[in-house]
């Protein structure tokens, strides 16, 4: 038994010379909220992907829920890279939100969330459809089921995005900056839908500038710079008490 849902050991990952990840560690335990905090091009985009195996790492493995992501290592100590078809369905348990949405364009809101659980879980269209219309009302837009994304506001389609991460029942959701890409206004309303999953007990990794969020929803604040984890610890622990410099200096910026 693995004592995270998320366990991320000793990856490495490379873009030619660039070390993205230079030899992360995490471990995530059910129903706990990371907040992932770090500079542009410090890797928290290529961690996040590689958890969701959008990215093959070159070295290390990582594990959802006691499944090997991508990997996994042989009696002789090597590594031997699991099918995609295995791949795929570990996948389907994993919620990704986006910067940008990402919602199919000529599908409603409706559509959009129950496309995954029928589509790649092979689920029944009318069970699915029940709880795509709750999953709806939960973020919020129980009038909105039958809109198409142009005519959502970014706030509502990133929420639209939300319901179909849940819609699949994945056992941890990723969010990668999830309000950077909406108007000042609208960041409020989707930060309330992820507070709401977080006091509900769902597993959040999220990736975001919003410190006060992260002061208030984060279990553990993960500092990443340069491919490496910093410094990590809860939100006092990072955001207050700060033991590196480069943690400092970050906090300064964005504070
Ligand atoms: P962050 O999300 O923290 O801003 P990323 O994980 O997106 O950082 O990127 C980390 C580094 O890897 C950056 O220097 C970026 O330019 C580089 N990088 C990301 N994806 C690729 C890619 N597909 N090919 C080459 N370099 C990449
Ligand atoms: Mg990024």
């Amino acid at each position: 038994m693995s004592a995270g849902l998320v366990e991320v050991r000793g990856v490495h990952k490379a873009y030619g010379t660039l070390e993205v990840l230079d030899g992360i560690d995490l471990v995530v335990k059910p129903g706990e909220v990371t907040v992932i905090l770090g500079p542009s091009g410090s890797g928290k985009s290529t961690l996040l992907r590689a958890i969701n195996h959008l990215e093959k790492v070159d070295r290390g493995f990582i594990e959802v829920d006691g499944e090997l992501i991508g990997y996994r290592t042989r009696s002789d100590g090597a590594l031997q890279e699991l099918k995609e078809k295995e791949i795929l369905r570990q996948r389907t348990r994993i919620g990704f939100v986006f910067q940008n949405f990402n919602l199919f364009p000529h599908l409603t809101a409706l559509e959009n969330v129950v496309e995954a659980p029928v589509s790649a879980q092979g689920r029944p269209r009318a069970e699915v459809e029940a709880e795509a219309r709750e999953l709806l009302e939960r973020v919020g837009l129980g009038d909105k089921i039958d809109a198409y994304p142009r005519q959502l506001s970014g706030g509502q389609q990133q929420r639209v995005a939300i319901a179909r991460a849940l819609a699949v029942k994945p056992s941890v959701v990723l969010f990668d900056e999830p309000t950077s890409a909406l108007d000042p206004e609208l960041v409020g309303e989707v930060l309330d839908v992820i507070r709401d999953l977080a006091a509900t007990g769902t597993t959040l990794v999220v990736v975001t500038h919003e410190i006060g969020f992260a002061r208030e929803v984060a279990t553990t604040v993960v500092f990443m710079d340069g491919g490496r984890i910093v410094e990590q610890g809860s939100p006092a622990q990072v955001l207050d008490d700060p033991q590196q410099e480069r943690t400092r200096a970050f906090l300064d910026k964005v504070l």
